[in-house]
Formats: C-alpha cells, sequence, structure tokens
C-alpha cells in the first residue's frame, strides 16, 4: 500500500482547500485557480505519469480497486448475516470485521485518490479549457448535473463526513436558491433507523464559481435549452434507449458510473429503472448500490434522476462528448 498511501498524501496536500464535486472545482477564486493549475502542472502531472510508469492507466486500476472493495463489502455483508443468524459474533469474527473495516476505508481512499488523479490529468491535457465561470439561474443545470457525485473537500462542520450537493425535492427544475450542502451521514442509517447526521447548508455565494472545463457540452446550452430537450415527448424514446445503454453497460462491467459512490460502501452507482413504466421521463431511473438486496436486507442508498439535469449528468458520464448528439435533434 505504500505507493497509494504516497500517493494519497501529495495529492491531499496539493489538493487542500478546493472543493471538487464530479469533474469541477467549486468555490473558485482567482488565487485557487492559480494553486490548481500550478499544482496540477508540477505535482500532479508528476504523479500521474508515476501511475502509468507503474500501473497502468489509472482507470483500470480503479477497476482493480473497485473489484477489490467489492469483495471486501461481500464479506462484510456475510458477517452481517452471521451476526443475525446467531445473535453475536465469534472472537475470531470480531477481528475479521475490524480488519475489513479497516481495508474498506483504505480502498475508498484509493479510489478517491484515483478520481483526484483523473481530474488533475484532464486539467492538464486541456489546460487551456478550463475557465471559471460565475454560475447564474440561466446555467442553473451545472450545478444540478453535480448534485449526487462525489465531493472531496466539503466536510460537515457536525460529523466530518463528506457533504453532497442537495436541492430541494419540490423543485422539477431546481433553481439556484434550491441547492444545498446535505451531509452523507444522512444516508447513513444507525440501528434506530435514525440517520447519523442531518446537518445541512446553505450554498455560499463563492460555490457558485465554478472551475471547468468549458468545452464540455453542457457549458453550450442553457438550463432552459436543457430542460427542454430532457421533457420534450418527442425525445423520450430516444432518451430512453440511451439511458438503457448504459444501464446494460453498468450491468455486464465490474464498474458503475464513478462520479457516483455509496457514501457507506465506496462502490460506483449502477443505473436502474424501476419496474413500474412511468409516464414520464423524471423519476423512471434511478442510481443504486451494488450492495442491494431484497425486502431491504441490503444497501438502501439511491440518487433519484428527477431533474433535467441529473439525467443529463448521466448521459454526460455514460456517452462523454457524444452526449449531446444524444439531446440534440
Ligand atoms: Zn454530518
Ligand atoms: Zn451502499
Amino acid at each position: 500500500m505504500s505507493f497509494w498511501h504516497a500517493l494519497g498524501q501529495t495529492l491531499r496536500g496539493a489538493a487542500e482547500g478546493f472543493i471538487r464535486t464530479g469533474k469541477q472545482i467549486m468555490g473558485a477564486s482567482a488565487q485557487v485557480i492559480r494553486k490548481v493549475v500550478e499544482t496540477a502542472r508540477d505535482s500532479l502531472d508528476e504523479v500521474v505519469r508515476r501511475i502509468q510508469r507503474a500501473r497502468g492507466d489509472a482507470n483500470s486500476e480503479k477497476e482493480v480497486v473497485e473489484r477489490q472493495l467489492q469483495e471486501v463489502n461481500a464479506r462484510i455483508a456475510r458477517l452481517r448475516k452471521n451476526h443475525q443468524q446467531n445473535g453475536a459474533l465469534t472472537g475470531r469474527e470480531q477481528e475479521e470485521w475490524k480488519r475489513l473495516k479497516a481495508r474498506r476505508d483504505q480502498l475508498i481512499d484509493d479510489l478517491q485518490n484515483l478520481d483526484t488523479a483523473e481530474f488533475a490529468q484532464d486539467v492538464v491535457d486541456e489546460a487551456s479549457e478550463y475557465k471559471t465561470r460565475e454560475v447564474t439561474e440561466a446555467d442553473a443545470h451545472l450545478i444540478d448535473m453535480v448534485t449526487g457525485q462525489s465531493t472531496y473537500g466539503k466536510r460537515c462542520r457536525a460529523c466530518s463526513r463528506a457533504m453532497v450537493l442537495q436541492w430541494e425535492r419540490r423543485a422539477a427544475a431546481p433553481s439556484l436558491r434550491d441547492f444545498f450542502w446535505g451531509c452523507s451521514g444522512w444516508y447513513v442509517k444507525l440501528a434506530n433507523g435514525r440517520s447519523a447526521c442531518t446537518h445541512t447548508e446553505r450554498l455560499a455565494d463563492a460555490d457558485f464559481r465554478i472551475f471547468a472545463n468549458v468545452k464540455r457540452p453542457e457549458f453550450q446550452v442553457t438550463a432552459t435549452e436543457l430542460s427542454r430537450r430532457v421533457l420534450d415527448p418527442g425525445r423520450q424514446k430516444r432518451l430512453r434507449e440511451a439511458l438503457d445503454g448504459i444501464r446494460e453497460q453498468n450491468r455486464t462491467s465490474s464498474v458503475g458510473i464513478s462520479q457516483y459512490r455509496c457514501p457507506v460502501h465506496g462502490e460506483s452507482l449502477r443505473l436502474r429503472r424501476k419496474n413500474a413504466t412511468a409516464d414520464e421521463l423524471l423519476d423512471e431511473y434511478f442510481l443504486g448500490c451494488p450492495q442491494w438486496l431484497p425486502e431491504r436486507l441490503g444497501c438502501n442508498f439511491l440518487i433519484k434522476l428527477k431533474s433535467p439535469g441529473r439525467i443529463s449528468a448521466v448521459i454526460s458520464e455514460g456517452y462523454g462528448q457524444d452526449a449531446m448528439k444524444v439531446l440534440d435533434a
């Protein structure tokens, strides 16, 4: 583990003070940007080269780590089952439980480092495309698209777990004032069924200043235009086909959509579709944890694709630069 530990230390040092959500940095002051570009060019660039020399590309390495994580989670689930059946764990099982939990934390850490390395790689490769942008109501979708995605560098004041961008559930197409930071401890259920933490925070003005690759398709449209495209009844068939394509890929691959991870198990989420066929595309699909089991026996963490931004974000992850072709015409 020494290689990953060293990598983690370097990245953490370099990325201190940044809030990264998915593929963008929030709260980007000129000073922060200078630091990002500098560190990306120097230390992070070097780290990425080291990964490539030592281990091949970050993507396949992520797959290896993710598979190890799945194994660890499966073993933890087996111990939980033993506990339920026998009322207690044996001394040896307790030892194993502790070891597995520590191993899981380590693997989740490795995945976060790999995600950061990948982001750094993109900043280095596409330096001229990275710009700061002040998000206004007209492009509220830029925030909507990263809601539910893994966030680094934004910790809960109450419990220090990672915070995740959310929006007021009543809003169909969220506007800027509907967004807030919610603690990921909300999804961690205690024995009494309550959430481990329910802390929320409003977004600071600075959070609307983002640093991102503006070549990405979503930067070419307004929030209104994106909503129109996603909600247009004439496009629903095409969008469902596109989403089903991603769903099929998630089903057969050992990795899901890596911008979204379960806050408990750390695994990348998989795109799924509700059994009941809805008339409307909103709320028909969701991202679920691979540790899900029927009858609430497994992990119930899920992210509903209930807004045009979230649907576009998943299509964007699945199709990259071709995402707008799916949403076009
Ligand atoms: Zn918290
Ligand atoms: Zn989970």
